[in-house]
């Protein structure tokens, strides 16, 4: 295991209240169909996206390394070709811990952002969780800066960089026939997202690159967050207006000359109290806008 203490984070992002580290013993993973060749996984960690056909099989994310035997088991229910390729939306320890048990038969593919970090083990530390640079094996063997396709299935499974969003290594998973899209952690259903600093990420850049993807995405397609039930691009549009609108009230009261303890007092996100009661509490997420806006990160729009 490269995580030596994944219970903070991984609990937190597989939604549980308490922090206990996932007994992986009773995770079970679950398939569910999500259109045309595309499946996701869930267990513990992040969503798997599945790309299946008789070419082979696509993985987005590989949650943890203990799993992987009933990942595999799962997808052998689906079918007999082999997992060739593993696509990484981004570095987070929950979404590439299976990445070494994978390597053994696929080709682990990221943004390489994500490579420097998993070989570095840099930050040393994300969301209270120490982390250690990761075993050789578990490192992508194909690395790219802005974009590459997997062209299988007759599938063209798409992966795009953002800079800049949950960390700086995201990429957005684009299935173009199934007509699905994976976000990795650049959407969430938990609440205030996680965006990690420390890694490179950005309230300011996740709004940018939402318009963007938003942009790109036609209005039917699925959408699988990087954690949560499989979404709608309504879902998403409304997750992004959210952000934007914290942004600006922020914003706005930074302004009016209000300090940040006084914004938190005040709860000037009072209206979206229900999304802070998770994860990510309203007064830290205030406080992580408030810096960008205040370090000469451009308001938004
Ligand atoms: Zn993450």
């Amino acid at each position: 295991m490269r995580a030596v203490s994944i219970s903070l984070l991984a609990v937190a992002l597989a939604g549980a209240a308490a922090a206990q580290p996932p007994d992986f013993a009773k995770v079970e993973i679950q398939v569910e169909k999500v259109a045309g060749n595309v499946y996701v996984l869930t267990g513990a960690g992040g969503n798997i996206g599945l790309s299946i056909g008789p070419g082979g099989v696509v993985l987005v994310d590989d949650q943890f390394a203990p799993l992987v035997p009933r990942i595999r088991q799962a997808i052998r229910k689906l079918t007999d070709a082999p997992i060739r390729f593993v696509l990484n939306t981004h570095w987070h320890f929950d979404h590439t811990g299976g990445n070494a048990p994978f390597a053994a038969e696929a080709t682990v593919i990221a943004h390489e952002n994500v490579r420097r970090r998993l070989l570095l083990g840099e930050p040393k530390e994300v969301a209270g969780n120490r982390l250690e640079p990761a075993p050789p094996e578990a490192l992508p063997v194909i690395t790219f800066d802005q974009s590459l396709t997997v062209h299988l299935n007759g599938e063209d499974v798409r992966a795009l960089h953002y800079a800049h969003g949950h960390t700086d290594g995201d990429s957005v998973i684009f299935f173009t026939r199934s007509n699905v899209v994976h976000m990795g952690d650049d959407f969430v259903t938990y609440g205030f997202p996680f965006v990690d600093a420390a890694s490179g990420g950005s309230v300011l850049g996740l709004v940018e690159n939402l318009d963007a993807v938003l942009a790109a995405l036609p209005e039917d397609v699925k959408v699988i967050p990087g954690h949560g039930p499989v979404s709608t691009k309504a879902d998403l549009r409304k997750f992004s207006e959210m952000l934007r609108a914290c942004v600006a009230r922020v914003d706005a009261a930074r302004r009016a000359g209000k300090s940040l303890a006084q914004m938190q007092r005040e709860n000037v996100l009072a209206e979206y109290d229900a999304l802070g009661k998770g994860f990510i509490k309203t007064p830290e997420w205030i406080a992580q806008i408030h810096g960008e806006l205040e370090s000469g990160g451009a308001s938004v729009p």
